[in-house]
């Protein structure tokens, strides 16, 4: 059943949504609990994390209870068949982003697959092997990342940049929440190597226009990685048309188990990358004199992978290939558009980022005047609604607003009008609680 009946009085329009909440809820073992005294569970955190569905739970313990081995070792039957399964979930998570298998590299996280990058960059400065070095980012260089970054695309990239003598560079914000592209021109140059961007703010919500980004890279030859953490679970995504170098995202956002990650990268961009860990799995030869190592992914997968996590990665790409990643943007569009609607209607409250649905996911960040964002959240974790407080490891971001910190609601498949409903109510609430109205 679709969620579409209005609440007498509640001002903000809902359409139709594209998902049946509540089919979808009794997947997931996790919303059928209670919290704080036997209160209905309103998960409002899957940008932290999402809830797994019984299909990804399922899947894990198949691959325990059936196939168990190590991949790529082994020649019995078990490990033939762990290899099969973990290659099998490789072409499927691939086929999810328009990717062939051998573009794909599993990682644990977003955060590890952005630090690969990062030391394969440094590493090849160093690199014996002249194939290696075509990426070397060294002093006179430039990364250049934006002020919306997650701390996972920007630390990796100070850190580069201290480690070899490049410049860090940044693209500004506007008022309303958007990148200021106004100096794209400049910042991004004949000296920029890298541009790190994230395609959908963790904090503000916004999507950005990554094709005006991968144009000016493209002019000026440098790489593109795009941080896909929130869109790749929130909408559909191909990476030829998004025409960068390398996408990274975490499995444990997009219904998946945590411990997986990915990086996705164009072959021959990998291919000229010297390895960032090295040890087993990822090698061809080795002699007490030096190694030499296998082409990707194995080059960037040393030691035995996080296999059955992988596979549950599988089952959860399966889970939203069901559901059409058409209909979970337009879904979480549809809640987003009410949510704002329904923040704007209480005195008090405001939005941190886009106000309207144009070019804007489901993350939505706000203050309400004269109670601090933690306080907010503690009387809505008394109701029973999860959301997240803090600076949302986006630091700058809360700085260059002039708060510090925001309550931050995200949707997902789950996630109905009802549950938006709380959110209001429980933002109401908490003014009563604290007698600002
Ligand atoms: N990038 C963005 C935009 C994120 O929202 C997050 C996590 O919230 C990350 C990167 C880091 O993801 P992980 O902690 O899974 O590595």
């Amino acid at each position: 059943m679709t969620q579409t009946a209005s609440r007498p009085g509640a001002g903000a329009q809902q359409v139709p949504l594209p998902l049946d909440v509540e089919a979808i809820r009794a997947d997931f073992p996790i919303l059928s609990r209670t919290v704080r005294d036997g209160k209905r569970l309103v998960y409002l955190d899957s940008g932290a994390t999402s809830q797994k569905p019984r299909q990804v739970l399922d899947a894990e313990r198949w691959f325990y209870e059936n196939v168990n081995a190590a991949p790529h070792r082994g020649a019995h039957q078990l490990a033939e068949e762990a290899t099969g399964a973990y290659e099998e979930a490789r072409a499927k998570i691939g086929a999810f982003i328009g990717a062939p298998e051998n573009e794909i590299v599993f990682t644990r996280n977003t955060t590890e697959a952005i630090n690969l990058v990062a030391y394969a960059l440094s590493n090849a400065a160093t690199a014996k092997e002249p194939e290696f070095r075509a990426h070397a980012v060294g002093q006179g260089d430039e990364i250049v990342v934006t002020e919306m970054e997650h701390h996972a695309n920007l630390i990796p990239w100070q850190q580069l940049c201290e480690r070899t003598g490049a410049t860090l560079r940044w693209l500004g914000l506007t008022d309303d929440g958007r990148l200021d592209l106004s100096d794209l021109a400049t910042v991004v140059n004949e000296r920029t190597r890298l541009v790190a961007v994230t395609q959908q703010s963790n904090i503000l919500g916004t999507i950005n226009p990554i094709e005006k980004i991968v144009a000016r890279a493209r002019e000026v030859g440098a790489l593109v990685l795009v941080d896909g953490a929130q869109s790749v679970p929130h909408q559909p995504i191909d990476v030829t048309a998004l025409g960068a170098d390398f996408l990274v995202f975490s499995g444990h956002k997009m219904l998946g188990p945590t411990g997986v990650g990915v990086l996705w990268g164009r072959y021959e961009v990998l291919d000229a990358l010297p390895p960032f860990l090295t040890g087993g799995s990822m090698i061809e030869v080795v002699r007490m004199e030096g190694s030499t190592f296998m082409p990707p992914p194995q080059r960037f997968e040393a030691g035995i992978p996080m296999t059955a996590q992988v596979v549950g990665l599988g089952a959860a790409v399966d889970y939203l290939n069901a559901l059409g990643m058409d209909k979970v943007e337009a879904h979480e569009r549809a809640l987003t558009g009410y949510a704002l609607e329904k923040l704007a209607g209480i005195p008090g409250v405001t939005v941190i980022g886009p106000p309207d649905t144009v070019a804007r996911g489901g993350a939505v960040s706000f203050t309400v005047e004269g109670i601090h964002p933690h306080d907010v959240g503690q009387v809505l974790d008394d109701l029973g609604i999860a959301v997240r407080v803090g600076h949302h490891c986006a630091w700058p971001v809360v700085r260059r607003y002039g708060v510090p910190a925001t309550t931050r609601a995200t949707f997902y498949v789950h996630t109905g009008y009802d549950d938006v409903d709380a959110l209001a109510d429980g933002i109401r609430a908490a003014q009563k609680f604290f007698g600002t109205v």
